[in-house]
């Protein structure tokens, strides 16, 4: 019995010894793999999708997870560009997801520090979605060899965050029980340091409606008083909204673009919508936010005598809220790393883009960010939103940051893409892989890791706030967005997808000398003058 019993606190416990040669083996084999890493963040890079039309960038990354031994099932929740790839058995059951999706009309040249669209007007990775994957699947297939010769039970699963700039699946992922099952949740995301944090995060949630009003047509000119205008509705609304903006709380954010403003100016609109982003810190004052929407919306309508349709929900985003346990374990992690080591090119890439935006040109980070104490209630002043907020309600969580990008940039803009196929970008992919693998070891070998970790979900977390969808019963995902607009300019993209077999970098093949920065004269690259 007592022999048993020895066996039984052999098999839960790792060796200190063991578990930093098994890392240290990882970070070794992650190192070895930097071409394949790159070459996955430059495809998907020119790629180039918006939200729901990722269609390229899935269809690769399974070819690529089934080549690697993964099972995958495609079109999760009913979204096409959706899929989850597993491998491996039994507990724990580890998950690694990152967004792929891209932003409208941030097309931009790489390792070029002005705005040079590789192709004027279209979507590019303004946001830097196309790194996250290639940390993922890099960091898997080193902890698989492992898990392989060691015999270490466990499953890994990977996913992709389909349409993330809509808010657009995560919450479907949530309904469709993606996450039955799931131990950890470990999300990778771009950023301008090898970072990680827990607790509440400093943004909002939010949900994303579309108001539609119906309205009858008639002569502008000739009987404008038969005619009833949708586009009146949509703009009284939108007044309405922002008159009443000053008396709302200081956290919230909320923005709006008329989707459909009518067809041309001697036409009465008989049909107009427009599209909200509302946000707030939580629940509760999300779904007040949304009530207050809609009794404007109604108000808008009864003003103009036309109809509103039943609002349609386009997205929603829980508020995050990450795990202490695995966050303190991904930051030992992290202090390990550490990273990159920076060119001069990458440093005269990222000064120079500074200057171009006119803010403090500090260069790429150099010193490792420090992780962050959880918020008080106080600190927390609104901002940005990310549907891993959802699942981090259902499953322990983290984000892992790493340091793909330049500081001091706007967001969701072309300057955000300019690192983003260059040796920055491939660095910090190879070092949030090595960050990524010695934390899915820990989690595979230290199973006290996983059990601490749902104590603070069950009982600090989740203790008084209990997860609720703000999408509806009757709620599906958009899917159809971006259609025209991904239809416009995939043929002129595809030309200029990235072809590894003929050149080993997406820069060699764009022929662009990096960094390509202003010149004396002011030119750049074909770019814009200042
Ligand atoms: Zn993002």
């Amino acid at each position: 019995m007592i022999g048993m019993a020895l066996l039984a606190l052999q098999a839960t416990t790792a060796q200190p010894a063991r578990v930093a040669a098994l890392k240290q083996e990882a970070m070794t084999d992650v190192a070895s793999r930097a071409q394949f890493t790159q070459q996955m963040v430059d495809q998907i890079f020119s790629y180039g999708e918006l939200g729901f039309q990722e269609t390229e960038t899935s269809r690769y990354l399974v070819a690529l997870l089934r080549k690697n031994g993964f099972t995958v099932r495609e079109g999760v929740a009913g979204i096409p560009t959706a899929w989850v790839a597993t491998w491996g058995s039994g507990k724990p059951v580890i998950s690694l997801g990152s967004d792929i999706d891209d932003i409208p009309q941030a097309s931009q040249k790489p390792g070029v520090a002005c705005h040079a669209p590789l192709i004027e007007g279209a979507p590019g990775h303004g946001e830097g979605h196309n790194s996250g994957q290639a940390v993922n699947i890099t960091a898997a297939l080193a902890v698989k060899k492992i898990m392989e010769r060691e015999h270490l039970p466990g499953t890994l699963q990977i996913w992709p965050g389909v349409a993330e700039e809509l808010v657009g699946t995560k919450a479907y992922f949530v309904r469709d029980g993606l996450f039955a099952g799931v131990d950890v949740v470990l999300f990778s995301h771009v950023d301008d340091n090898l970072a990680t944090s827990w607790g509440d995060i400093a943004g909002n949630g939010l949900v994303s409606v579309q108001y539609t009003f119906q309205g009858r047509s008639a002569h502008a000119a000739g009987a404008p008083w038969r005619g009833r205008s949708a586009l009146d509705a949509v703009e009284l609304m939108d007044i309405g909204w922002n008159y009443r903006r000053e008396h709302l709380r200081l956290q919230q954010r909320s923005h709006y673009v008329i989707v459909d403003g009518g067809d041309q100016p001697n036409v009465v609109p008989p049909t107009a919508s427009v599209w909200y982003y509302l946000r707030e810190l939580d629940y509760p004052h999300i779904m007040e936010l949304y009530a207050l929407a809609d009794t404007i919306a109604r108000a808008a309508a009864a003003m103009t005598s036309t109809t509103l349709l039943p609002p349609r929900i386009l997205g929603s985003a829980w508020p995050g809220h990450f795990n202490r346990v695995i966050a303190d374990a991904m930051y030992e992690n992290i202090k390990q790393v550490g990273l990159p080591q920076w060119t001069d090119a990458d440093q005269r890439l990222a000064r120079a883009l500074q200057k171009e935006l006119g803010v403090a040109d500090s260069g790429l980070a150099v010193k490792l960010d420090t992780l962050r104490p959880a918020l008080k209630p106080e600190e927390r002043r609104g901002g940005g939103s990310d549907d891993i907020g959802d699942v981090s309600w259902n499953v322990p969580t983290v984000t892992l940051r790493f340091p793909s990008n330049i500081p001091g940039l706007p967001g969701h803009n072309w300057a955000n893409a300019i690192s983003m196929a260059t040796p920055i970008a491939h660095k910090g992919a190879t070092a949030g892989a090595k960050v990524m693998a010695t934390t899915v070891l820990d989690l595979l070998l230290r199973p006290e890791l996983v059990s601490q970790a749902w104590d603070y979900f069950r009982n600090v977390q989740t203790k008084d706030i209990k997860y609720q969808p703000l999408i509806r019963p009757q709620d599906r995902p958009a899917i159809e967005l971006n259609r025209d607009i991904m239809a416009r300019y995939r043929p002129e993209m595809r030309r200029m997808y990235y072809d590894p077999s003929k050149y080993p970098t997406y820069l060699e093949q764009l022929g662009i000398a990096y960094p390509t920065v202003r010149a004396a004269d002011g030119s750049c690259a074909g770019g814009a003058t200042p």
